[in-house]
């Protein structure tokens, strides 16, 4: 349920509504618009006599209504003003296009380094790169673990930018927090609930990637879990989706972005490296990602993809990352954008 306050409401009556959300055996988020506020009643209904609908008794309130989408607090029903996530000093989902850039795995100071100043050279403002990496082979290069975080932050001093990196493992939360500023759920932990919730209940914002066989009902449900936790700063990514076509590594789902954004308020954003496995298709998926309404990409750029330790057939060098954004810049005017 939604209980909509008056624009008149006093702080008083704010606070009486979510104590009786809460002793109604509900969780309350609110969310504090210009004119109102706007306070969400979510948790599991079963074996709760009291109807929620009785709220709107109170003093102050407008109006109660329900979410009818499954996905609460991810739904525009709940929320109808994009939702802005800072990462560092950077915002995701305002009107500027963010680019996120950065080698698939941390491999060594040089590389990460050398990588990382020609991402911000080209006018990356987000460094990704993994240091826990979820290979299909138990034999492939697994990351760098604490030594590639801390590598990772040895970048962002160097070039001032703010680091999102993957967690795979619960108990690596705490270090991983202290060395980055963004938490990266790949695909293959997109339902992994557990994880989910986890990092719900941290303060640090999370980049939410599509799992290769999820809809998109279920990759919103995926965000309510971290929602639900309290953790709203949640930024959503298409990364590509498992279909019959074998001609890239994933089938880009570009359709995804103006749904999302349709569906839900929180930043949608793209990345054609792993959508489309192939360096020469992420230039074209990128503008069109751009085109279609993404409120950033996500690209792999890696300083010599011939010898990357993961996913070099899908990176981009450095100059061709130079040329893709010049191109963006333009594709994003078009679309009354900027980078
Ligand atoms: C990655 O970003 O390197 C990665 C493993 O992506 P995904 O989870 O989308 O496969
Ligand atoms: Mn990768």
């Amino acid at each position: 349920m939604i209980i909509v306050m008056k624009s008149d409401a006093t702080k008083v009556d704010i606070e009486k509504v979510i104590s009786t959300v809460k002793e109604l055996g509900y969780k309350a988020h609110i969310i504090e618009g210009v004119l109102r506020t706007v306070i969400g009643a979510v948790g599991d209904e079963r074996g709760k006599p009291h109807h929620l609908e009785a709220i709107g008794i109170l003093s102050g309130v407008e109006k109660v209504v329900p979410i009818l989408q499954p996905y609460k607090l991810a739904s525009r029903e709940f929320k109808s003003e994009n939702t802005v996530v800072k990462v560092g000093n950077v915002e995701i989902g305002d009107n500027k296009v963010v680019i996120i850039a950065g080698p698939c795995s941390v491999e060594n100071e040089e590389q990460i380094i050398e990588t990382s100043k020609a991402v911000k050279e080209a006018g990356a403002t987000v460094l990704r790169g993994g240091a826990y990496k979820p290979r299909t082979s138990p034999y492939s290069f697994q990351g760098l673990g604490e030594e590639g975080l801390r590598l990772l932050a040895q970048a962002r001093k160097i070039t001032g930018l703010p680091i999102v990196t993957e967690i795979l493992d619960p108990h690596d939360l705490d270090v991983i927090a202290e060395y980055s500023d963004m938490l990266q759920i790949g695909a293959r932990n997109a339902q992994n609930y557990a994880l989910l919730r986890y990092v719900g209940r941290s303060n640090k914002p999370v980049l939410l990637k599509r799992g290769m066989s999820t809809t998109i009902n279920e990759f919103l449900m995926a965000a309510e879990y971290i929602l639900s936790e309290g953790n709203h700063n949640v930024v959503l990514c298409e990364r590509g989706i498992r279909t019959f076509e074998t001609a890239t590594r994933n089938t880009f789902d570009l359709n995804a972005i103006p749904v999302l954004k349709e569906k839900t308020h929180l930043p949608v954003i793209a990345d054609p490296s792993h959508g489309t496995g192939y360096w020469q298709y992420v230039t074209p998926m990128a503008l069109a990602a751009i085109a279609a309404g993404a409120d950033g990409l996500m690209i792999e750029v890696h300083y010599k993809p011939e010898i990357a330790q993961s996913d070099g057939g899908q990176s981009l060098k450095p100059s061709k990352f130079t040329a893709l954004m010049e191109r963006a810049k333009l594709v994003a005017k078009a679309v009354g954008r900027e980078i």
